[in-house]
């Protein structure tokens, strides 16, 4: 039996190495040797013990790899030595995929529920993986593995963009500039919007500067006010809040244009923010308040594109790398205040 090694949180700030067997493949499976996976927020949000779940946990799901074998059953759209990124599971099979909301699979739990030895989590910061090849995406191989694990989170910006629909010029106001604030600023930038970021981060402030855009300061200067300077008292037609407070919550229904404004609530915050408002705004002011989490497989494949073309900087948002066996530094520096996307060398 082939084994492999694979990370796992077992604890509280607590992360280890552990092997075992690279799992079967099936007639519609692919073998991946994998090369890298970042951690995202949710990963490391396991580790500090913010987002609660039964140990061990082994996340990991921004990874990117090479198909060393495939089933009989896959077709000539993948083969030995394809670079490949996934999405999250769907069966394909349900009404939910055959509508293509595959986010919305009905058999999404089958397929990430706990392995016989209790071990719950993508399996993703692992040596090997061996997937369906429907999930599979495949990438751009001349890219670094590092970027490449940008997949799944450009993704995600790809969904809210599709359910958001900005119009070219459109001014959107990132609240935030973390990975994902940065990630939304760019891709909406590509599709035409004028962006400003609002940041009170000296580290990030200097990186969403050094990638071009306007950006406000929250600890010198009011975003609200300053917003109505930049966009010529018009207000923003879109605000996505890429950082989750209350605070950024208020500010982004202030920010917005008088009428037909948006707000998108692209991340979570832990303990989960208030929305100070009453429905009479959102009705005189035709407000929409629109939700977006995770994508689809449709998604994923915009996505593949986007990166293809190279004009998302993605190097600025790469804090650190580190091999398998130092994990748990992997994690610290994940959770560090303030930074960015730490990889994780497989
Ligand atoms: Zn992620
Ligand atoms: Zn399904």
């Amino acid at each position: 039996m082939k084994m492999m090694k694979y990370a796992a949180v077992t604890d509280l700030k607590q992360a280890e190495v552990f092997e075992r067997p690279v799992p079967k493949m099936g007639e519609n499976d692919l073998l991946v040797k994998l090369y890298a996976c970042n951690i995202c927020t949710a990963d490391y949000g396991v580790w500090t013990g913010s987002r609660k779940k039964q140990f061990p946990v082994a996340g990991g799901h921004e990874n990117i790899g090479i198909i060393i074998d495939k089933g009989d059953k896959v077709n000539s759209e993948f083969n030995i030595g394809d670079c490949v990124g996934f999405s999250i599971p769907f069966c394909g099979l349900c009404e939910e995929c055959r509508n293509g909301n595959t986010i919305q699979c009905e058999h999404i739990l089958d397929a990430i529920k706990p392995t016989e030895d209790g071990v719950s989590g993508f399996i993703g910061f692992a040596e090997y993986k061996v997937v369906n090849a429907r999930i599979a995406v495949k990438v751009d191989p001349s890219l670094p593995f590092e970027e490449s694990c940008f997949l799944e989170p450009l993704a995600t910006v790809v969904h809210g963009l599709k359910k958001v629909r900005p119009t070219r010029f459109d001014n959107v106001v990132v609240i935030g500039a973390g990975t994902m604030g940065l990630l939304n600023a760019q891709v909406y930038r590509f599709y035409g919007s004028n962006v400003i970021i609002t940041e009170m981060m000296q580290k990030k402030i200097d990186v969403a500067m050094s990638l071009g855009f306007d950006v406000i300061d929250i600890s010198k200067d009011d975003p609200v006010e300053k917003v109505n300077l930049l966009t010529e008292g018009k207000g923003a037609d879109l605000v996505i809040c890429a950082a989750s407070t209350t605070s950024a919550n208020k500010q982004a229904i202030k920010m917005l244009k008088r009428d037909n404004g948006k707000v998108l609530f692209f991340a979570a915050g832990y303990p989960a923010p208030e929305l100070d408002i009453d429905s009479n705004q959102i009705h005189y002011r035709a407000m929409e308040l629109i939700g977006t989490y995770d994508a689809t497989i449709s998604d994923f494949m915009e996505a593949s594109k986007i990166l293809a073309r190279k004009e998302i900087n993605l190097k600025c948002l790469l804090e650190n790398s580190f091999s398998l066996s130092e994990i748990q530094k992997a994690f610290e520096c994940a959770a560090t205040p303030g930074a960015y996307r730490v990889t994780v060398r497989l």
